[in-house]
Formats: C-alpha cells, sequence, structure tokens
C-alpha cells in the first residue's frame, strides 16, 4: 500500500472524508488523495515521492509557481517577529495602499481570511448600504460556503432561494435569487420582479467554478448598467480572477468599474487570506465607521501580509509575467483544439488568460446549463490517465486549469503529449 493510501485510511477516521476541503478527496474521479509533502515551481511531490506538474497551483495563489524563494522569504522574516498580534500594524497599511493602487476601483479595502468571508461580508456591506435584502448570482458561479450563497437553483426553480447544501434553512436563502450566466434576460426580469429589492448583483466576472466560462461580448457591461440604473451594488468576485488576468484583474481586462470586489487566493501569496472593498461610501458603512458589524481575529495576520506584499509587488513590478502565462494559456487552448481536431473530437476548450478548461462535450459552453452537458465519465477517465503521466489536474470536471509563471513552452508539450496519449488509447 503505498504512503498516500496509508495517510487516507487514517484520514478518513478523524476528518471527515479525509480531507479539510470537499474537492481535495478525488471522489468524483473515483480515486483516492495523492498526499502532497512539497512543491517547487511547477511541480509538486507526493508523500510516495513521485513528481507532478502542477496545473492547479493551490486553486489559484500559486501564481508565480509554488516555494517562491521571496514570497517564502518575506514571511519567515515576519515570523521572526511575531506570529500574530491582535492589532495594527504597518504592512496592513501597505497592503491596502497596495491594492487601491493597483485596482482603480478600490478606494478603501478590509483584509479578511477567506474568500469565502470577503464575499460574505460585501453583502453584508451592500445590504446595509442600500438598506435592501435580495441579491442577485449567477447559476454556477460559486462564491464560497457562506448559508446565503449556497444556492445555485435548478432549471425548474431558477429564480427560488433553494438552498444546496443540508444545514442551510430556507430563510438562509430565501433573498438569493439565481439568474442564467450570459443570459442578460433573466437578469432584467430578476429586475423587473423585485423592482427596488436587490441591495447587490455578485458575479464572477469570468466564471471559473462551473469549468472556465467567459462573459459573452457586451455581457458585463449591462450587467454595470442595470446595476447602476437600479442602485443596486454590483460585486465583481475577484477571488479566481483579481491580479491574474492582469492586476486590476476581469474589472481592468473587460474595463468595467464594480462597486465593490472580492479577493482570496493570489493575494495571500499562499496563505489564508481575502480582502473585499471598493467604493468609499459603501466601505464606510463598514464598522468601526459604520453600523455594518464585520470582524476577525487574524484579519491582516503578518504572515499573510507578508506573503500577499512580496508576490503583489512582484506582479506589479514584472509585468512580463503575464505576457508569459497568458501566452501559455493562448498556447495550450490552441493546441488542445488542434489535437482534438485531429482526433475527431468536439470538445469544447474554454478560458482566458492562463485559465484553461476541457469540457467532454460537442455543445457550446455559455453557463451552468451547457457546462453540465460534460461527460464527466470521460472528464473521469481523462484524469486519470493524466495523473498516472505526472500530470496533476484539478479532481473535477468544473475547476480551472491553472498556469503560473514557474510554467515552461517545455510544460506544455509535456501535457500535450501525455493527452495526445490519452486520445490514442481512448481510440482504441
Ligand atoms: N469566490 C470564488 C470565485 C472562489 O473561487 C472561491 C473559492 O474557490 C471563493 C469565493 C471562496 O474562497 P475560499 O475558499 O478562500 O473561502
Amino acid at each position: 500500500m503505498s504512503r498516500s493510501e496509508q495517510l487516507f485510511e487514517r484520514a478518513v477516521t478523524c476528518i471527515p472524508g479525509g480531507v479539510n476541503s470537499p474537492v481535495r478527496a478525488f471522489r468524483s474521479v473515483g480515486l483516492n488523495p495523492k498526499f502532497i509533502s512539497r512543491a517547487d515551481g511547477a511541480y509538486i511531490y507526493d508523500v510516495d515521492g513521485n513528481r507532478y506538474t502542477d496545473y492547479v497551483g493551490s486553486w489559484g495563489p500559486m501564481i508565480l509557481g509554488h516555494n517562491n524563494q521571496e514570497v517564502r522569504e518575506a514571511v519567515i522574516r515576519a515570523a521572526e517577529n511575531g506570529l500574530s498580534f491582535g492589532a495594527a500594524t504597518e504592512a496592513e497599511v501597505e497592503m491596502a495602499e497596495l491594492i487601491c493602487s493597483l485596482v482603480p476601483s478600490i478606494e478603501m479595502v478590509r483584509m479578511v481570511n477567506s474568500g469565502t468571508e470577503a464575499v460574505m461580508s460585501a453583502i453584508r456591506a451592500a445590504r446595509g448600504y442600500t438598506g435592501r435584502d435580495k441579491i442577485i448570482k449567477f447559476e454556477g458561479c460559486y462564491h464560497g460556503h457562506s448559508d446565503a450563497l449556497l444556492v445555485k437553483a435548478g432549471s425548474g426553480v431558477m429564480t427560488a432561494g433553494v438552498p444546496d447544501s443540508a444545514g442551510v434553512t430556507a430563510g438562509c436563502t430565501k433573498d438569493t435569487l439565481s439568474a442564467v450566466f450570459n443570459d442578460l434576460e433573466s437578469v432584467e426580469n430578476l429586475f423587473r420582479e423585485n423592482d427596488g429589492k436587490i441591495a447587490a448583483l455578485i458575479i464572477e466576472p469570468v466564471a471559473a467554478n462551473m469549468g472556465v466560462i467567459e462573459p459573452e461580448e457586451g455581457f458585463l457591461q449591462k450587467l454595470r448598467e442595470l446595476c447602476t440604473d437600479n442602485g443596486t451594488v454590483l460585486i465583481f468576485d475577484e477571488v479566481i480572477t483579481g491580479f491574474r488576468l492582469q492586476t486590476d484583474g476581469a474589472q481592468g481586462y473587460y474595463g468595467i468599474r464594480p462597486d465593490l470586489t472580492t479577493f482570496g487566493k493570489i493575494i495571500g501569496g499562499g496563505m489564508p487570506v481575502g480582502a473585499y472593498g471598493g467604493k468609499r461610501e459603501i466601505m464606510e458603512c463598514v464598522s468601526p465607521v459604520g453600523n455594518v458589524y464585520q470582524a476577525g481575529t487574524l484579519s491582516g495576520n503578518p504572515m499573510a501580509m507578508a506573503a500577499g506584499l512580496a508576490e503583489l509587488r512582484i506582479l506589479r513590478d514584472n509585468p512580463s509575467i503575464y505576457g508569459h502565462i497568458n501566452s501559455l494559456g493562448d498556447l495550450l487552448r490552441r493546441s488542445l483544439r488542434d489535437l482534438f481536431e485531429k482526433y475527431g473530437k468536439n470538445y469544447q476548450v474554454t478560458g482566458t488568460g492562463s485559465l484553461c478548461c476541457v469540457f467532454f462535450t460537442g455543445t457550446r459552453v455559455t453557463g451552468y446549463g451547457t457546462a453540465k452537458t460534460s461527460d464527466t465519465e470521460e472528464f473521469s477517465r481523462y484524469f486519470r490517465y493524466m495523473i498516472e503521466h505526472g500530470i496533476y489536474l484539478a479532481p473535477s470536471q468544473f475547476e480551472a486549469v491553472f498556469l503560473s509563471n514557474a510554467h515552461t513552452k517545455e510544460d506544455i508539450a509535456e501535457m500535450l503529449n501525455v493527452v495526445e496519449g490519452y486520445l490514442k488509447e481512448a481510440a482504441t
């Protein structure tokens, strides 16, 4: 039995499913998880000494590659001064100033400890600011696991707030309305039916939790206009896209200015972190200035600030990083399309910048409904082949391939070789 198997046997007896976050369990691909002992650059290593080229990147934060020396050293330096003070620090001011200087829509920002917290808090601020209750989210967009956001609403109950998880009361989700990604009419209908009641509309500007799906031309612009016309706070959840597409995220990339933005992942450089920020008049509703309460013992923690500051400064000072990762993304998407065509497969290759996804379907994927047409059994076979051949992908159809600055053209060529091996095997 491998050491990963042994650890998993122990883990399941004392951790639900053996993991501290469900997707890590590899259940949807019919395997047991690899236990990871270390990571460096583009590679991660499991406890059995196997090396994989990693396309998960800790689900996004490791945009510089794993174990970046500058980030690591910044954390070690900060640790030497103490791990947490529960008091104001210079690093927090530097972090807030840096985020405000890089993202023009952000006039004030509050640090929290995860993307979930960032979204939960941004929505509370929007409700406090508008004095309204209802929010609109999009089917298939993930905004963390807070109660009110655990709603995707299937087709029959498209606009009803129906919880996806046991333990979430109908009361918690009754003000959560679901619209269809890339379907403007579904949003307009919700605004019409709930006139004057919608506090916030939240969206992943590039959806990256139902696979990767780009907004169609003009969609985000229209959402901006609808929110402005209805006095609704537009929230971009840039937990994945923030500092990934470019330093000002998807909002810079698509040229839209949201009222609030949520961040996580990259801004912590691998440490637990989140942040929400935006218009001053909304952020000044937050305690202790305003009456929207939000707090955190470890918020703005020195380790997280040190790692995040180091990572963001590297990204700010080296624009060529975006040139590199985005052109690798283009290369990967183009080459995958060519390969699939060569083998007569009408699969959909989606994504933008350093995010990519393969859907095993002939249907063009524009939202949750079409994403679900992907053959997830085939994804499982593909995933198993890839990991057996040293390519570590997210163990679910509905996640992204994340590229980092440590990946090279050679890594992409290796991945394409393995994909071709899979296609050949599948053809026999
Ligand atoms: N929002 C988006 C877009 C995410 O992708 C995630 C997590 O993947 C979250 C929010 C929640 O972040 P966290 O897992 O840090 O709570």
